[in-house]
């Protein structure tokens, strides 16, 4: 605590999403007295994303939920929200900030969370009436607007964990759902095929129109608005709403052009210092080493942004800090809720075990290479997450049969057999 109190001094976040604002959070939390400035494109005080495609899409959840802080948070810790503002040129060399409309911020330190835009479909029927993109707040208002009528045929575009939620909030207001996939199962590129077929089973229960395998080639439409999607087989499938949901890119047009470290986003250590001086990134936009692991990892999710937004500030602040936080994120589709917590690129050649019942969506499921745990998913089984994270960093080895053996609780296993 209280590395730097000279008050004279001014740190900038370029960024308001989550990661921003708990940064700025941690800033002043490491007793940090001077100027903090949030530069914040869109025209909100920081919120969180989640619910966008979840309960505020559904309608279960008012916009007052969603924001990170209630507005007058920011008056009383003295954080300046510049709302509505982009930053349009960052100079490393002179520790300055230019926003759009030429105005200059001198900093003496600074933090790009610029997060992520979400992959726009590539072809010309992108900009027809009718079809959807979310990462915003508005464009989630936009979507709840033409779901909430129920007599919608929606194609969703993409079997990810955006897409699936969007297709059971659209199949909440009654619409008819049909949902592209471009792999053969939903999700197995992050979960597997075993545990993945759980979510489709899931949204076919549920009335979902699920198919996968199948590439998408076109989305058309006529004078008023999109009609339909063809796909790579020349089948057109009718849409009056169709939702776009093939992941994101990273914000890291302002990094590149001021010459700093990218590769898969912007290159950090695991302080979150970039390759310039007193320049910081941190949140979906920062690939930062992980000392576990002993390499870099870029984390699209709402815990890193929580937990390493506000280390992220810590560290700016003058904190040591060597980030090593066990990835998390969670979903929550239909009546399956879900938490993952692990290392997604040691998942790879891992073996799935489950403790729990599969068909009956009330389980958890390990991965596991050499004999430990590399991450845990539950699925509707909860308070345990912890416990999975544990059994990820304790290492030890332990025998297949009693990972799957319910009797044996979480936090026994964590203690060697030999
Ligand atoms: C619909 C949706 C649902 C999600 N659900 C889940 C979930 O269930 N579980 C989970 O773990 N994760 C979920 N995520 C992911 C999670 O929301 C993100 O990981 C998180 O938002 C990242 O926070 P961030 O602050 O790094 O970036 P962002 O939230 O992207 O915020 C970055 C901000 O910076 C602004 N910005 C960019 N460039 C500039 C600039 N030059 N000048 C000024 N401002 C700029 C952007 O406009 C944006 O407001 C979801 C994401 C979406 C879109």
């Amino acid at each position: 605590m209280n590395h730097d109190q000279t008050s004279d001094r001014s740190f900038v976040i370029v960024g308001g999403g989550l990661a921003g604002a708990r940064a700025a959070e941690g800033i002043r939390a490491e007793g940090f007295a001077g100027r903090v400035v949030i530069v914040a494109a869109e025209d909100e005080i920081p919120y969180i994303r989640p619910p966008l495609s979840k309960e505020y899409l559904q309608g279960k959840a008012g916009r007052d939920t969603v924001f990170v802080h209630p507005a007058d948070w920011y008056d009383q810790q003295n954080i300046d929200v510049l709302r509505g503002r982009t930053a349009s040129v960052l100079s490393p060399r002179t520790h300055e900030l230019t926003l759009d409309g030429g105005e200059v911020l001198r900093y003496d330190k600074l933090l790009l969370a610029t997060g992520a835009a979400s992959r726009r479909y590539p072809g010309q029927g992108a900009g027809l009436a009718g079809v959807h993109h979310l990462r915003t707040i508005g464009e989630s208002e936009a979507l709840r607007e033409a779901l909430r009528t129920g007599s919608r045929r929606v194609v969703i575009v993409g079997a990810g964990w955006i897409g699936l939620e969007v297709a059971a909030a659209a199949r909440g207001y009654g619409n008819e759902v049909t949902v592209l996939g471009r792999e053969s199962v939903p999700l197995n590129l992050i979960v597997g095929d075993e545990v993945g077929a759980v979510f489709g089973e899931l949204h076919r229960a549920n009335g979902v129109d699920l198919r996968m395998s199948t590439g998408v080639a076109d989305i058309v439409g006529d004078g008023t608005g999109v009609t339909g999607v063809v796909l790579d087989t020349g089948e057109v499938v009718p849409a009056d709403v169709v939702v776009v949901g093939i992941g994101a890119v990273p914000n890291i047009g302002l990094a590149a052009e001021a010459g700093l470290a990218v590769d898969n986003g912007i290159v950090t250590d695991a302080a979150f210092r970039t390759s310039a001086a007193d320049v910081y990134a941190v949140g979906d936009v920062a690939n930062v080493f992980h000392p576990v692991l002993g390499h870099r990892i870029r984390i699209e999710h709402w815990a890193n942004a929580e937990n390493a937004g506000a280390a992220a500030g810590r560290s700016m602040a003058g904190a040591e800090v060597s980030y090593a936080e066990i990835p998390y994120f969670y979903t929550d589709q239909f009546d399956l809720g879900m938490e993952y917590s692990g290392y997604a690129d040691l998942v790879q050649d891992a073996a799935v075990v489950i403790r729990g019942d599969l068909a009956a969506r009330e389980f958890i499921a390990f991965w596991v290479a050499d004999s430990r745990v590399v991450a845990g998913m539950n699925v509707n089984v909860w308070d345990v997450n912890q416990a999975v994270q544990d059994l990820i960093r304790s290492r030890v080895r332990i025998d297949a049969d009693r990972l799957a053996d319910e009797k044996i609780a979480l936090t026994d296993l964590s203690a060697p057999t030999d």
